[in-house]
């Protein structure tokens, strides 16, 4: 396969009115499967008081309410007995997957084989678009547990031919870089920073290693913080962004926007309030929905899904690599958005100033943030640590200017209050592993709002 096709191209070229029309057929082909196979699924269209058959295209989705992962969990044992949106019969389920979400039991997912080919198919599309070929050979550093991720990218790489490394963690040794020479390593950016500087500290070079481009999953980063990665590893960072519930979207080597396989989930967009639909540019949460293919059966299917995720559409017209499935900006998690001053920050602000390329001499890009009362109600203190490579020779002064210049620059509301004193910036050098977030267990909350609400 050579670099530059589409693993689909027909379905991945499709003209946009094309496209439109088979969303359109996926979208009533779904909801009416939903409503014949998921228990919950016939009472909500029940109680909501619409018949299936009144959805005939996608904007009609807006007349349906909205679900979340509390949804799954108030229709999933032990608060019901039976897992409500299960959706195929029990003997044609072929895995059941977990995911963890932050509160409650997990949400139980269930998946058929034509589900687990479907998600494939997602990461295969990615895969090439990103320049992967049978020739690659990657090591998968995403965990197999419980969550769909590095299972799925297995089984997409053996349908692209690729050789796979399955070591579900990024605190392998080195010898593994060296020794098969993998071309591609899958991981969270900041386990792939920790990476390279380990294999700097261990005085592996370049040229003893083959790695030619990274994948960077599971968590949303800042754009200052994947070119300095690329810098360290000399290669291209592509930005990939899946989840159990079905989003497997990732950037092409265009790097400009995620492509989302609309064929097979369709992603809208929702203003604050959750009534409407955004305009493409403008940034509000992603709601998406599964798309079945005419004759499909399903595990589980998800309609008018939120994710807790902001996004916005970048374009839905044709991208430079001949794809014409929509794209769109880097989403962030809406649990790692503070309010202050009426105004929203998420913690990739602060990674942009930390990640600032002066400031990389000194610092490991490690960060934590915490976000207090001042001495006054009219107050707010934003607190944040950044590791040194080395506190004794860190140039405090250069680094607290680019961090905060950075992060009020694009926060004209937040530099106003700084300017009045009513926000104030603390800044804390650490020592590599004094973070505080390294004592955690499990995801790393980097921006932390210990205000106390009354
Ligand atoms: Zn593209």
């Amino acid at each position: 396969m050579p670099v530059g096709t589409c693993f689909s191209p027909a379905i991945e070229t499709l003209e946009r009115s094309d496209l439109d029309a088979l969303i359109d057929e996926r979208v009533r082909y779904t909801v009416q499967y939903a409503a014949d196979h998921s228990p919950f699924y016939r009472h909500w269209f029940r109680e909501n008081r619409i018949e299936p058959k009144e959805i005939r295209v996608h904007d009609d989705l807006l007349t349906l309410p909205l679900i979340s992962g509390k949804t799954i969990r108030e229709h999933q044992p032990p608060v019901k007995t039976e897992f409500e949106f299960l959706s195929t019969d029990w003997s044609d389920i072929f895995s059941i997957q977990e995911t963890s979400g932050t509160s409650g039991t997990p949400k139980g997912f269930f998946l058929t084989w034509d589900d687990w080919k479907r998600y494939a198919e997602k990461y295969c599309r990615s895969f090439v678009s990103q320049g992967f070929t049978s020739r690659d050979r990657i090591v998968v550093c995403a965990s197999y547990g419980m969550n769909v991720g590095a299972n799925t990218m297995t089984i997409a790489a053996q349908k692209i031919g690729m050789g796979i490394i399955p070591i579900g963690k990024c605190s392998f040794d080195s010898r593994i870089l060296v020794s098969y020479r993998p071309t591609s390593i899958v991981g969270s950016a900041f386990k792939l920073l920790r990476l390279g500087r380990r294999l700097k500290e261990e005085g592996v070079k370049p040229e003893d290693i083959a790695i030619d481009k990274l994948v960077a999953g599971g968590e949303s980063f800042a754009e200052e913080s994947r070119k300095y990665l690329a810098e360290q590893w000399g290669c291209p960072v592509y930005n990939t962004y899946g989840s159990t519930e079905g989003t497997m979207c990732g950037e092409c080597t265009e790097l400009n926007g995620l492509h989302v396989p609309e064929d097979l989930v369709h992603l809208d967009v929702y203003d604050p309030q959750m009534e409407g639909f955004v305009k493409d540019g403008d940034c509000g949460r992603g709601v998406l929905t599964t798309l079945l293919p005419v004759g499909g059966k399903s595990g589980m299917i998800l309609l008018n899904y939120d994710t807790e995720d902001t996004t916005l559409i970048t374009s839905r017209g044709r991208c430079g690599c001949g794809r014409t499935h929509m794209r769109i900006y880097n989403p962030q998690r809406e649990a790692e958005t503070a309010w202050i001053f009426g105004n929203s920050m998420n913690r990739a602000d602060i990674e942009a100033g930390v990640f600032q390329p002066e400031n990389m001499e000194y610092l490991t890009g490690e960060y934590e943030a915490f976000i207090d009362g001042g001495e006054s109600p009219d107050e707010m203190v934003l607190r944040i640590s950044v590791e040194c490579l080395d506190p004794d020779r860190c140039n405090r002064r250069l680094v607290e200017d680019h961090l905060t210049g950075r992060f009020l620059k694009f926060k004209p509301g937040l530099a106003g209050q700084y300017d009045d004193g009513n926000l104030k910036i603390v800044l804390t050098f650490t020592r590599t592993g004094g973070l505080e977030l390294h004592s955690m267990k499990g995801r790393p909350k980097r921006l932390v709002d210990r205000r106390r609400y009354t």
